[in-house]
């Protein structure tokens, strides 16, 4: 079995300054680097560490192929990621002050400039066992999801980052919603349902430090893992990691509260270190860390 994730791909700059410049102020970083971002990669970087095969669908700008070398090299396979000269690549600028404060500026670039007829390309390769996962940082979600689910593929939406009506718009084509519990909140509320009555068949919430929780939502069944305690150093790319991590469990046949409790230690573990993809866990050091 295998995923297939529909997801950005940026490249995180962090600058580390004094102070973050206002209006007509120029501030000079004194450090300054790089790294694999945007929650579509972290997530493909979670599953494949978590043992799955993932081939991810996305673009990248002609300045981009740095990054997705990056991906290749933390294995996943990335035959169906586009350059797309018109870019450029999807990137995040990040000012980090002395307090740890950060402000930050995404400019999603050539993430949402992804053909149809690509991830069309890339799921006819796809078998009715595998998984299409996607998240908010992309176009052509709910094109990706109606084929995926014609193809009798399951179709998993981690909604971030949240935006209401585009999570509406896919929710109908969608067979596993993943959100934090803000966010489940706020799309309960703006539905005007209760959590549980929210038309997906399954649904996960995250909730920080506190761990998940699981829901079958056409049984009435639920699942709740508490997170352990840790020093948190970092909690970039958190949810990505547990979504990656859930999702591999799930591609790989596990039972759920197996799935649940990988998923949220494999999140609170990537929380203890310092980074986004290059931070995420492997298998084996999750399972060290759950001895
Ligand atoms: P982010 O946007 O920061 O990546 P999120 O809002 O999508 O995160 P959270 O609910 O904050 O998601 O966290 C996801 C998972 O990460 C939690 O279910 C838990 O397993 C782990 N986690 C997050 N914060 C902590 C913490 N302080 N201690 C232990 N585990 C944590």
């Amino acid at each position: 079995m295998a995923i297939y994730n529909l997801g950005s791909i940026n490249i995180d700059w962090f600058y580390r300054v004094d102070n973050c410049p206002v209006n007509g102020e120029t501030v000079a970083a004194t450090g300054c680097v790089n790294g694999l971002g945007g929650k579509g990669a972290n997530q493909s970087v979670a599953a494949a560490r978590a043992g799955s095969v993932v081939h991810h669908i996305g673009s990248v700008g002609g300045e981009g192929v740095w990054a997705m070398e990056q991906l290749k090299a933390m294995g996943v396979d990335a035959t169906h990621v586009a350059i797309e000269l018109a870019g450029p690549t999807g990137h995040a600028l990040i000012f980090v002050t002395p307090d740890g404060e950060n402000r930050i500026v995404i400019y999603p670039g050539a993430n949402r400039m992804i053909e149809e007829a690509d991830v069309k390309t890339a799921l006819a390769r796809a078998k009715a066992e595998d998984m299409l996962l996607m998240q908010n940082e992309t176009n052509a979600q709910v094109y990706a999801a109606k084929l995926a689910r014609a193809r009798g593929m399951r179709v998993v939406y981690s909604a971030a980052p949240f935006q209401l009506a585009a999570v509406r718009e896919a929710m109908p084509h969608v067979d596993l919603l993943a959100v934090n519990e803000v966010e489940a909140q706020q799309l309960a509320e703006a539905m005007g349902l209760a959590m549980t009555d929210l038309p997906v068949p399954e649904l996960l919430v995250t909730h920080g430090a506190k761990g998940a929780t699981w829901y079958d939502l056409k049984n009435g069944e639920m699942l709740t893992v508490p997170a352990p305690e840790v020093d948190p150093v970092d909690t970039t790319g958190a949810g990505d990691t547990f979504v990656g991590y859930f999702c591999a469990g799930r591609d790989q046949g596990v039972e759920t509260v197996e799935c649940l409790e990988l998923a949220v230690n494999a999140a609170a573990l990537k929380v203890t270190r310092d980074g986004t993809s290059e931070a995420i866990p492997t298998l084996p050091e999750v399972r060290l860390f759950l001895e």
